[in-house]
């Protein structure tokens, strides 16, 4: 077991599917009390009834991130020692043909939805008087290119700087901030691309030349969460089986 986890409470965004329910059920066998947050309710209520009939604590939320009102009022009862800024929508298409409201739900999700979180988390564990660790779920994409992903890799670009910056201003409460940047990683909904020519393609770019699986991510996400990290922050693990 990670040291730090075991009983704590637990934010994790997006928890409705993909990596995100991935995390809360790792997070929820390591005996951290989780609370999984996404739009979808009966998705994560689904999880979370399978959690907690296999003996683990987990509460389900409806959680836009995207809206500041929202988050305020869907977390203003909470107290979180931990959390995992996961939601995010990935959108690929060439730069002159991306209309403006899908490049302003790329940022209002994976840019202001991670800042409204972190900070309104953040607020409370400084009220409270609590240390804590938030983990921003980045991607390669924020530090690399590949064509069609303009709003996507400038999101998560902007994801990491974030990340710096919180880290920075938040160190002297005892809250680190860190960011988890993915490679290809298999989930449901990228696996039919990923057999494609082009999904295979880009698997023999990867020096490991293999697709991530979610669990592949589960080592650097238990080290910035648990107190084996607790030196770390403003720090960016990227698990990509290589640099691409
Ligand atoms: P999914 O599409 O499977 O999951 C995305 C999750 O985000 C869903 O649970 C969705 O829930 C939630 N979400 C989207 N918009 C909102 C919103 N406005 N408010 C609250 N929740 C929202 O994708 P993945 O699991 O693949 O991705 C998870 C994270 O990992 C993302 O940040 C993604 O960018 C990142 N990532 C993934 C990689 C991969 O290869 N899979 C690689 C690199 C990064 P709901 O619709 O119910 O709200």
């Amino acid at each position: 077991a990670w040291p730090g986890i075991r009983g704590r409470r637990v934010l994790v965004t997006g928890a409705s599917s993909g990596l995100g329910a991935h995390f809360a059920q790792v997070l929820a066998a390591q005996g951290a009390h989780v609370v999984a947050a996404a739009r979808r309710i009966d998705r994560v209520q689904k999880l979370c009834d399978g959690l907690s009939a296999e003996g683990y604590q987990a509460t389900p939320l409806a959680l836009d991130v995207s809206s500041a009102q929202t988050v305020g009022d869907a977390l203003q009862d909470h107290v979180f020692d931990l959390v995992v800024n996961n939601a995010g929508v990935s959108h690929s298409c060439a730069a002159l043909d991306l209309d403006a409201d899908t490049l302003d739900q790329v940022i209002d999700t994976n840019v202001k939805g991670v800042f409204h979180v972190a900070r309104a988390t953040a607020a409370a564990m400084k009220a409270d008087g609590r240390p804590g660790s938030i983990v921003n779920i980045a991607s390669i994409l924020g530090s690399r290119v590949s064509g069609h992903v303009a709003a996507y890799a400038a999101s998560k670009g902007a994801v990491l700087q974030l990340t710096r910056a919180l880290a920075l201003e938040w160190a002297r409460h005892g809250i680190r901030v860190n960011a988890l940047s993915p490679g290809y990683i298999e989930t449901e909904l990228n696996r039919d691309f990923f057999a494609t020519d082009p999904g295979q393609a880009l698997i023999r770019r990867v020096p490991q030349r293999r697709l991530g699986q979610p669990q592949d991510l589960d080592g650097a996400l238990l080290l910035l969460l648990s107190d084996q990290g607790r030196f770390i922050t403003g720090a960016d693990i990227a698990v990509d089986g290589g640099h691409l």
